[in-house]
């Protein structure tokens, strides 16, 4: 594992919510750790790129991904993205970028969510095909993207418990004349208001018995550490793609902030 003392980091959407708890991160429990290069958001001219950088933290907007990519070109920097909401495509560049350079990326960057992830795949596993996933989220109004990246992380994980295909399983919406409930489908539901940070919920409905799984975020402060300890994590490593799943696994994950 590399030493993180004088790692340069490079930040992409600076002045976001997100951005900005990683701001206070990088002054706080990882001051001395990560060193803030260079900070973008969407008013930073084309030719500021993140030459010089060990890594950059993206939590910007699914559309600025080429923005992101072409200022990363040629830099060799790893990049930890928490962007959610891109399409196929912009995926589909991502995954040519890891070709060259480590990519780690998380819809939600809370240890609690990952093990929540586990614990459905478990428990839809354990329940079997007479229980009904179901996932329930509620974010703040400004959120762009619905079902939340992170719905989707763990509606996926209930797909493979129960041995459904992904993504045909998913059901996002439903309104209207919707049809009954079919077996082999994992339902989606989305509140927004106020400035609810996040919250999940995994519906195992049985007939007579429902297990609910929930995990509630209360400062976005807990994604900014995630990515941070991600960022330290993944200068150590070779191209390729990465996720909370190996950060977690890795036990020496780095020392946790104060
Ligand atoms: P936000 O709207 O407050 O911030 C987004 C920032 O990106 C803005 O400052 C905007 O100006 C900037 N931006 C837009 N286009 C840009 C471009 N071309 N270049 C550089 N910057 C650009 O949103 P937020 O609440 O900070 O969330 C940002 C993203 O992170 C969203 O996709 C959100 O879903 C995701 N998120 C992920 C996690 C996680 O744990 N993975 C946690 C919270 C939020």
């Amino acid at each position: 594992m590399t030493g993180a003392q004088g790692v340069r980091l490079g930040l992409f959407g600076a002045s976001g919510r997100m951005g900005r708890k990683v701001q206070e991160a990088l002054a706080g429990p990882f001051a001395g750790r990560l060193a803030l290069a260079v900070a973008v958001d969407a008013d930073t001219p084309a030719g500021v790129g993140f030459a010089g950088c060990d890594v950059v933290v993206d939590f910007s907007v699914a559309a600025a991904t080429d923005d992101l990519l072409a200022r990363l070109s040629g830099t060799g920097a790893a990049l930890v993205s928490g962007t959610t909401g891109r399409d196929a495509a912009a995926e589909a560049r991502l995954v040519a970028h890891a070709a060259h350079a480590p990519v780690f990326t998380a819809a939600n960057f809370s240890l609690g969510v990952a093990v929540l992830t586990a614990l459905v795949e478990q428990a839809a596993r354990a329940l079997g095909p007479d229980f009904d996933p179901e996932v329930f989220e509620i974010h703040h109004g400004r959120k762009r993207d619905a079902p939340s990246g992170t719905a989707l992380v763990l509606g996926e994980a209930a797909a493979r418990g129960r041995g459904l295909p992904w993504p045909e399983a998913r059901r996002a919406a439903r309104e209207g004349d919707t049809g009954a409930r079919t077996a082999d489908e994992v339902g989606f539901a989305a509140l927004r208001g106020g400035d609810v940070v996040g919250e999940h919920t995994v519906f195992l409905l049985g007939a007579v018995e429902r297990l609910e799984l929930t995990h509630r975020a209360a400062d976005r402060g807990v994604f900014a550490h995630g990515a941070l300890r991600a960022a330290e994590w993944v200068v150590g490593q070779g191209p390729g793609r990465y996720g909370m799943r190996d950060l977690v696994a890795d036990a020496g994950a780095g020392p946790q902030p104060g």
